[in-house]
């Protein structure tokens, strides 16, 4: 008998995990494995930080199986082809869906940046272009379907916009794979995915501070569940990354039954968030024009004339503050009373803070500018009341509904509390005021600070799909540290 040309160690190892042949007892390593996966399709509970040490790898794969439990597809109720709706009544921040992707396809920045191996596919039938990771998810793809045809049905549900797809798959009794429908599928339904959201924030916040513009993801992948989930400016859920796991929680308190809407468009920027650019590319990209409350809204009411003044002032005295050309140089107090006292004094003022009572919808400009005014009085060392005012204003004009005592009406005294009665838009820089908030309730209510620490957490488990590294990164951060923040969040 032949020598097995397989090393020893080698065939032990395959065996642990492939289990011996002819040995219906599958290996320890195996069952632990199959274990974890049911538990965690079942539970929806995830050891999130080895999670992120499997994620550290090249490719970022992590081994974990997909929960699913709280959302379904259904016809959309937005005339959309179809949706995900929730199963189940949940709560801001829990975990609707934790998807292992169908397809991932890993290209380091480095990598795709070089021109000589730029990885562009262009298909002139279907008029797709394919860059990067999302050129070698084609071939992924492709060889997927071909070895595992039981997955195409699933695939044929996928978005694929006009194009028709090939009805009959099996040819000659051989299964055949539509590469022209796999390529629009991952044009439209493939999403840029960084290694994780977590690594994703944190680089972005350096960036920001350096005045360097946030690079596009070069890694791509394809989540079927996921892929069904439709747009709107005003979201009710985030998605998040770990490797080729995909993270969606709700942002907001949801009905049994709710259609779950997240941004195609979500950015670091409050204003990017909601801007033109965006809207042309959905349409572009997917014919779809967004009539949500808010695009409806901005449209009839164009209302950049109400925030130009208040936020170019406000910019003004930030840049004074913060982009002073020597920190030792001391910045002229009275100086920065006076441009806030002409602030202040401008008429756009009321129409500006009642814009998002007035038309029910958020406005991130605001939120803008009460952050900036909020870091201003930091700066001033002004009480921590005024700037508690500021920050809770900041969320409401994003749509936030708080209960909040102190800071007090004048006069009034009420028991201290501090409730979230309903969510608004969690964009990134929700975080950022949280953080301050922490801070500020150190010195305004030290009673309030476990439940603001609480909300503190459940917003950075929407924008990180997790809370477990909540400790290590949700610091208490200096005043100083946390204006540098809101500065370079506000662009
Ligand atoms: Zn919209």
């Amino acid at each position: 008998m032949a020598e097995p040309r397989v090393p020893i160690k080698w065939r032990e190892a395959f065996f642990n995990i492939h289990g011996k042949p002819g040995h219906s007892q599958p290996s320890p390593l195996v069952t632990w494995k199959s274990l974890k996966h049911r538990r965690q399709s079942e539970t929806g509970n995830y050891d999130f930080p080895s999670m992120y040490q499997e994620a550290e790898a090249d490719p970022p794969l992590v081994d974990c199986a997909t929960f699913a439990k709280p959302v379904e597809v259904r016809k959309s109720l937005a005339e959309r082809g179809s949706g995900l709706f929730t199963t189940q009544n949940v709560s801001a921040g829990d975990l609707l869906l934790c998807e292992k992707a169908l397809g991932y396809a890993w290209a380091e920045e480095q990598f795709a940046c070089r021109s000589n191996r730029p990885g562009y596919l262009a298909f002139s039938d279907t008029k797709v272009g394919l860059v990067g990771g999302q050129a070698r998810l084609l071939a992924q793809l492709i060889q997927k379907l071909r070895l595992n045809p039981e997955i195409q049905s699933l695939f044929q549900q996928l978005y694929c916009g006009e194009y028709k797809a090939v009805a009959d798959l099996v040819v000659d009794g051989q299964s055949v794979v539509d590469t022209f429908h796999v390529a629009k599928v991952i044009a439209l339904s493939g999403m840029g995915a960084p290694r994780s959201s977590r690594a994703d924030f944190q680089v972005q916040q350096k960036n920001r501070k350096r005045g360097f513009s946030q690079p596009g993801y070069f890694s791509c992948g394809l989540w079927s569940l996921a892929s069904h989930i439709n747009h709107c400016c005003i979201a009710n859920c985030r998605r998040s990354f770990i490797g080729d796991m995909l993270i969606l929680r709700a942002t907001r308190d949801l009905a049994e039954g709710d259609e779950l809407f997240f941004n195609y468009y979500a950015g670091p920027n409050n204003g990017g968030l909601f801007s033109r650019e965006a809207q042309r590319k959905l349409t572009r990209v997917w014919g779809y024009t967004c009539q949500c409350n808010f695009c409806t809204t901005r449209s009839q009411l164009p209302p950049a004339a109400l925030w130009k003044r208040p936020l170019d002032l406000i910019r003004q005295i930030t840049d004074l503050i913060y982009n002073h050309p020597s920190r030792a140089m001391q910045v002229n107090g009275s100086r920065v009373r006076s441009l806030l006292g002409e602030v202040q004094g401008l008429e756009e003022l009321t129409k500006l803070r009642s814009y998002h009572i007035v038309y029910s919808v958020p406005n991130p400009e605001s939120t803008n500018f009460h952050l900036g005014l909020a870091s201003i009085h930091v700066w001033l060392k002004d009480s921590p009341e005024i700037v508690a005012i500021n920050l809770l204003d900041g969320l409401r004009c994003l749509g936030f509904d708080i209960t909040a005592y102190p800071p007090n009406p004048r006069g009034i005294l009420t028991p201290a509390q501090f409730i979230v009665t309903s969510w608004g838009v969690a964009t990134d820089i929700v975080l950022s005021v949280f953080s301050m908030l922490i801070t500020v309730y150190k010195t305004l209510c030290s009673e309030l600070l476990p439940a603001v620490r609480g909300y503190g957490r459940r917003v950075y488990s929407m924008m990180m799909g997790q809370e477990a590294t909540a400790a290590y990164d949700f610091v208490d951060l200096s005043p100083e540290a946390q204006i540098e923040t809101i500065h370079a969040a506000l662009g």
